[in-house]
Formats: C-alpha cells, structure tokens, sequence
C-alpha cells in the first residue's frame, strides 16, 4: 500500500542536472495518494515541470504530445492497462526517452529483475527502489542523471585488424602498456596500478584490448604478448624504484595463457633477472579463464603465489561459478566486477550481493578492489562497505607512463598538503 510515507524524510544534498529542471518530471503510478506524496517531495526539490499518469497507456499518450519531454519518469510496475515492464519495453523503441527510476512494491528479486531489463534495453536506469522509497535515496537517483555520451574512453572501435600487422606489432614492440592507477580507499592514495595492453595499428587507430586479446588468444600469440608486455612493466618499475617511487603492478593474465606449460617459469626468470620483489607484482585472471583448462591453470597460478606474486580474480562476479573458484584458488586478491559498482548506488538486492562480496574477502583475509568507479555514490557506497581499493575514470584513468609519473607526483602533493591540513 502506498501512503504519504512512500517518501520518508531524510537531508541529502541536492544537485540536479538542468535538464531536470527545465523538462520535468513525469510520475506514473496508478495510486493517486503516491502520485501526489511524489509530486510535492519533487516540488520541494524546486522541479516546477511535473506531470503525472495514472497507468502506462496514459504516460506514453503524453510523452508524444510533449516536447521537450520529461528528462526522468518515476515509474510504478503493477498498474492496471499497461504495467511498468510494457512501459519500459515501449520506451526502448523511443530515439528520445527519459531516463527512468524504478518504485515498486514488489519484492527486490523481482525489482531487481526489471531493473536489468531496463538496462538491457539501453534506458539509462537511475534507480529502483522499493516502497518506501527515502528522500535521500530520490536525490542519490536524481543526482545520477546524465546525459547520454558515446564511448566515455579515447578509444574508438577499430577500422581493421589482422594477425599479420599484429605479429609485426608485436616483433617491433608497438604493443603499448597504459597504466590505470588503483586508490587505497581508507588513505585514498595510490595503493598500485593495472597495466592495460594498447596498440595503435599503422593506420592509427587506437585498437581496444578487447579486439586484439581474442586474435593473438587465437593466433597463439598471446604467450609472446604477456611477455612483452610483462617487459614493459619491468622496465617502467626499474626506472620508478630508481626514483624511489615503489610502485605495485597488476598485469592481466589470459586464459590461453594458463595453460602454457612455460609460462610461469619465464615470468619468474624474467622478474628475478630484473631485481623486482615478487610481491609487487599481482597478475590478474578472468574468471571465465578457470575453467578452461582446470589442471593448468591450478598449476601456473599455484606456481606463481609460491614464488611470491599475488593472484588476482578479475571480473569477480561474472562467472559462472565465483564461488567455486574461490574455493579452488589461492587468490590474494577479489576485484568485483563494474556490473556491480554500477547498479549497487540505486539497488538494494545488488547492494546486498556487493556487500556480501566485500565480506567475503574480508573474511578471507585477501584484498577486495572494486572495478570501474565512476560515480562519487560508488565511491562513498564502496566506502561505506568497507572496500579496500578502487579503480576507474572518476579516480583516474589509464594513461601512459610518463603522464602517469606526473599524476604520481601530484598525489603525493595533494596527500602532503591533506596530511599538513590535518596536522595544522
Ligand atoms: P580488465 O582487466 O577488467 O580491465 C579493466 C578495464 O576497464 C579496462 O579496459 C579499463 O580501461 C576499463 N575501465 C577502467 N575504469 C573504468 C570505468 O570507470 N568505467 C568503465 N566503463 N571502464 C573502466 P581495457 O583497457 O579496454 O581492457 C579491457 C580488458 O582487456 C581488460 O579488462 C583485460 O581483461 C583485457 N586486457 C587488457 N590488457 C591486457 C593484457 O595485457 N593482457 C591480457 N591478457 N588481457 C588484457
Ligand atoms: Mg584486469
Ligand atoms: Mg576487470
């Protein structure tokens, strides 16, 4: 049942995008006691242009007749006529549509259910909550909005790709390393970096790591790619350590290269010839990467934590077992995977599924570092919840080594001048 208590009072701070307040807000719900507690909870946030519709047949009559449109719809899912998923469903086929906040009585699973569909329909999802939703969580939602911009990194798709211009890549050394710095969410200082593989082909192109992993995986080149990458890293940590700045590396590891016989071994030469501490170096292993080969990959993660190095599960949560995997791996490391940073802000059930995470790996005694952050309500969730470390655009993004030099040095200041602001 809805009553005036759908919003419950609570001081967040409000910081709304102007497209919120020049286009409004629409309500749908068929219980006009909600649309009404909905309606003056959104006027005391200074939105002026509210409409409501007491189902989705009459929310999608009025969206056609407004222009501009709503820039968010607070949509209700049990509604007589048309219910909350059609809605969703028609709203997808729109080339201008609202983003959406999910407020549902039904139970979180089934929320949480739809909440994925909306996503996966490509509607930008601020929220989805049950009754009664509090006024702190409305602003985190509306806070979120955004407006929809292409690829967010400077990488674009490629224009062509084949194995011959990426063996020669690979010979010449053309095969980059970008560096993505990790924060120590407690000092919020640096606590390492991933190294993330580039390669710009001759044509110019940056070629994301997602294209040319699967070919050389493919093309048995994946073995002489982890080395040279590997290399780079090496090289880059010797002349870091020569300026005293001891810095701990995340290199990615692929599922092929699992169960190279050899590898662990040239990865241990390697690194020993270079003077490195093994334990700065923590490889990173997808999930998905365990279960191709279970003997191999035992073997050469096993071999590695002995000598020293950290194991890492990357993309925790997307598997098809994590558990299981947990249980079969020495890993000193959890990274959880985006999917969850994204969604746990505006979802309980997905919050809940975060937080269990980040125990575990208490519990387990290794480090929990959350993938992808881009939002400061991740972060201060993340926070909240006890994370060790994050990584993603809103901390920094990849970059290449010297500018990460140069990023290292301002943290450094920025620390230096917290830590004096603190003694003073
Ligand atoms: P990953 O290991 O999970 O790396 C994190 C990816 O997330 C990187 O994409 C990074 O640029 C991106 N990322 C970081 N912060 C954010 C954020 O806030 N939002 C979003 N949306 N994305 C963020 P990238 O560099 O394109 O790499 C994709 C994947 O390719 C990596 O995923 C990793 O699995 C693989 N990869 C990259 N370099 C190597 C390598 O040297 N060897 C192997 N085997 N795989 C690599
Ligand atoms: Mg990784
Ligand atoms: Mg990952």
């Amino acid at each position: 049942m809805i009553s005036h208590n759908t919003w419950t009072n609570n001081n967040a701070p409000l910081n709304l995008h102007d497209n919120i307040l020049q286009q409004g807000v629409m309500v749908v719900d068929d219980s006009s006691m909600h649309r009404f507690s909905a309606h003056s909870c959104l006027s005391a946030f200074g939105i002026s242009h509210l409409y409501e519709a007491a189902d989705g047949k009459m929310a999608l009559d009025q969206l056609a007749q407004l222009q501009p449109i709503p820039a968010v719809m607070l949509l209700d899912l049990e509604m007589p006529v048309m219910d909350g998923i059609e809605v969703l469903q028609q709203l997808a086929q729109l080339s201008c549509k609202p983003a959406v906040v999910l407020v549902s009585s039904s139970d979180e699973v089934l929320i949480s259910a739809v909440a994925t569909m909306a996503e996966a329909l490509g509607i930008q999802l601020l929220g989805a909550f049950r009754k009664p939703v509090s006024q702190a969580e409305l602003v985190d939602a509306l806070n979120s909005y955004h407006v929809d911009v292409a690829c967010p990194d400077q990488i674009h798709a490629p224009v062509v790709t084949d194995v011959e211009q990426l063996k020669i890549a690979l010979d010449r050394a053309k095969i980059q390393v970008h560096y993505q710095p990790k924060i120590d969410l407690e000092s919020m200082r640096i606590a390492g970096v991933e190294a993330l593989a580039r390669w710009k082909n001759p044509q110019g192109d940056w070629i994301p790591p997602s294209v040319f992993i699967p070919l050389a995986e493919e093309q048995d080149l994946i073995g002489a790619l982890t080395l040279s990458v590997l290399d780079q890293v090496l090289q880059d940590m010797n002349s870091w350590w020569e300026k005293e700045r001891y810095i701990p590396v995340a290199i990615n590891l692929s599922a092929k290269s699992l169960a190279e016989f050899n590898l662990a071994n040239e990865i241990i030469q390697r690194v020993i010839r270079k003077g490195i501490p093994a334990h700065f170096i923590t490889f990173e292993i997808t999930e998905s990467a365990l279960v191709v080969d279970l003997p191999s990959a035992l073997a050469t993660i096993s071999r590695l934590r002995l000598r020293g190095f950290g194991v890492s599960i990357d993309d925790f949560g997307t598997g098809f077992s994590s558990l299981q995997q947990l249980s079969r791996f020495p890993f000193s490391e959890l990274k959880i995977d985006r999917a969850f940073i994204r969604s746990a802000p505006a979802r309980q059930y997905i919050r809940n599924i975060l937080r269990s995470a980040i125990e575990m790996g208490q519990g387990l005694g290794i480090t929990t570092v959350a993938e992808g952050v881009e939002t400061e309500a991740e972060l201060h969730l993340l926070k909240s919840l006890g994370c060790k470390q994050a990584q993603g655009f809103l901390l920094a993004r990849p970059m290449p080594e010297r500018e990460l030099m140069s990023w290292v040095e301002q943290d450094l200041q920025r620390n230096h001048t917290i830590c004096q602001t603190r003694l003073g």
